[in-house]
């Protein structure tokens, strides 16, 4: 992994490349923005460069080789176990931090998910960014940044990443999966900038999954209960991606509102799908549509608080169905 192989973050790149070339790296940085867009690959890239026998990251050295295979002795990498980084684990790594590096001049520790840190793990860890060892760089990664002590963040060098533009991750998209425009620019739109969402799982679902969920729903009319019962049991079972689902209708109704509205082809997700947007347009009202969207929000608002999902996905058909 180089920075020449990450896509995107042209900016982030430069600003690790001159604290690099000018030897001013800060003893710890805190990368900020949603899952998926690339900040671990970038952490290692900078591991990397900075481990690299040659001082380039140029992937042939034994350095650059065992930082690409996760088996570098001075890196070290801290992620959630189950769903927080606990207090010990903090302190095996400060254990490990305050011993020399072993093979290169630095130590290099990398906290993925840092907002998952419990309040006594990122009170230990405080105390190791106030008193910097020497030749020892942590990387924060996280994409809630507010969840963080604000005395952690003060203590970083902050270095916020955005999602892919559109475009950028289309033609990508284009050129890594084989896809044509129309497919790319779908999966682009759904995949929200985020590149490891459209290679990942996602891909399948936007892709293949979606022509069928948008079908089932649309073909459910008010009073249908045992097909809209059959739709939610269906719904309750895609427990991880259901938000992803949720995407995928709320995507579909926006793009019926903006048809309806005469917007620009441009704007719209369902590119594959325009003869039947262009149906939908004709049926539904704009009141009827502002319904099924605000029930799509209130399930998401419900389904994130962990209520009954069942109860839920039954509730949001039976008002997207009425409406
Ligand atoms: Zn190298």
């Amino acid at each position: 992994m180089t920075f020449a192989t990450i896509t995107g973050h042209e900016q982030q790149k430069n600003i690790l490349r001159r604290a690099l070339s000018k030897n001013r790296i800060a003893h710890a940085y805190l990368f900020e923005g949603p899952d998926g867009i690339g900040k671990r690959l970038m952490a290692l890239a900078f591991a990397r460069a900075l481990l690299c026998l040659k001082s380039t990251g140029c992937g042939d050295c034994p350095a650059c080789r065992k930082v690409d295979h996760n088996n570098h002795p001075d890196v070290h990498l801290l992620d959630a176990e189950e769903t927080t980084i606990k207090i010990d684990q903090v302190r095996s790594l400060q254990q490990e931090l305050s011993l020399r590096p072993l093979e290169g001049k630095d130590k290099i520790c990398l906290i993925d998910g840092a907002e998952q840190l419990t309040p006594g793990a990122a009170n230990a860890l405080l105390k190791t960014l106030e008193e910097p060892q020497p030749n020892t760089l942590i990387i924060l990664l996280t994409s809630h940044p507010e969840k963080l002590l604000p005395t952690i963040c003060s203590r970083c060098q902050r270095l916020p990443f955005s999602r892919l533009p559109k475009q950028q991750l289309a033609t990508i998209l284009c050129q890594r999966l084989d896809l044509n425009s129309t497919e790319a620019n779908v999966l682009a739109a759904l995949s929200d900038g985020s590149l490891k969402k459209a290679l990942g799982q996602n891909k399948q679902l936007y892709l293949e999954k979606r022509h069928n969920l948008i079908q089932s729903l649309s073909a459910l009319s008010s009073g249908s209960t045992i097909p809209t019962f059959s739709l939610a049991d269906e719904l309750a079972t895609e427990k991880d991606l259901l938000p992803d689902i949720l995407d995928i209708f709320q995507a579909f109704y926006r793009d019926v509102l903006l048809m309806k509205h005469g917007r620009p082809k441009e704007e719209l997700v369902n590119l594959d799908l325009l003869e039947s947007l262009e149906k939908q347009s004709k049926i539904l009202s704009t009141d009827s549509l502002m319904i099924k969207l605000k029930a799509l929000d209130s399930a998401r608002f419900h389904l994130q608080r962990n209520v009954n999902r069942q109860l839920a996905l039954e509730v949001m058909l039976i008002r997207m169905t009425a409406a």
